[in-house]
């Protein structure tokens, strides 16, 4: 204790002091193993504005997970030397720098999100390459970005634009986003021509369908809101 933040000290094999926000809003200091008690204290002392302002935050996102490839992770910020992302079975860790602000985590996080997306959705195309066969199309050409309200949509010319947040989602809701533009690329509408395309390629469309239109508007997307957008 400093007198103004209640924290935790966890000492263990690690190079640096790190400052952990844990999602139920506990202080946790982690430290190398022979780190003082009044070092320890002076770090503390001396990023007591940043630790006020993640702790007012993960007070507002108390229990929200955020999701990645379909599963809830737990968010961790911590302040450390570079700016990393680092992704675990339950956890999502962002470690940012001194001074960063929301915004500031909000655009890593973006481009995180890109990185991994670019790269998961490329093989999500490939591993449904048949589809192509099946719609007698080539392959389109793939453009992933963050899009804010939409999960995709494709262009006359013939190419697929796919949202990062896909990435949050569940594979088979990525999957049937996929069948969805690859449909398009074949009938540019939503005329029933188009949904016997997908009657072929997502049998199980309509309840797929409901399933995203639901978490549009429900609470997955308000996390995704909360993290990255004011
Ligand atoms: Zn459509």
């Amino acid at each position: 204790m400093d007198g103004f933040i209640d924290y935790q000290i966890k000492l263990m094999r690690r190079k640096t002091i790190g400052i952990y926000i844990l999602p139920d809003g506990v202080v946790e200091v982690r430290a190398p193993k022979r780190t003082t008690r009044q070092s320890i204290a002076t770090f503390v002392a001396g990023n007591r504005q940043w630790i006020e302002q993640r702790m007012a935050l993960a007070e507002q996102r108390k229990g929200r997970p955020f999701n990645v490839f379909g599963r809830p992770r737990q968010v961790l910020v911590e302040l450390g030397q570079r700016r990393y992302i680092r992704l675990s079975a339950r956890q999502l860790r962002i470690v940012i720098l001194p001074g960063d602000d929301d915004e500031a985590m909000r655009q890593q996080l973006k481009a995180w999100l890109l990185v991994i997306a670019r790269r998961y959705l490329a093989r999500r195309l490939v591993a449904n390459l048949d589809w192509c066969h099946v719609l007698r199309v080539d392959k389109p050409e793939l453009r992933v970005r963050y899009m804010r309200s939409r999960w995709g949509s494709c262009s006359l010319s013939g190419r697929v634009n796919l949202s990062t947040t896909l990435v949050q989602l569940p594979v088979e809701f990525c999957d049937y986003v996929i069948a969805h533009e690859l449909c398009h690329l074949r009938v540019f509408n939503h005329s029933p021509r188009f949904y016997q395309l997908m009657q072929v390629l997502q049998p199980d469309w309509r309840l797929k369908r409901e399933y995203l239109k639901q978490i549009e508007t429900g609470v997955e997307v308000m996390q995704i809101k909360s993290y990255l957008h004011r």
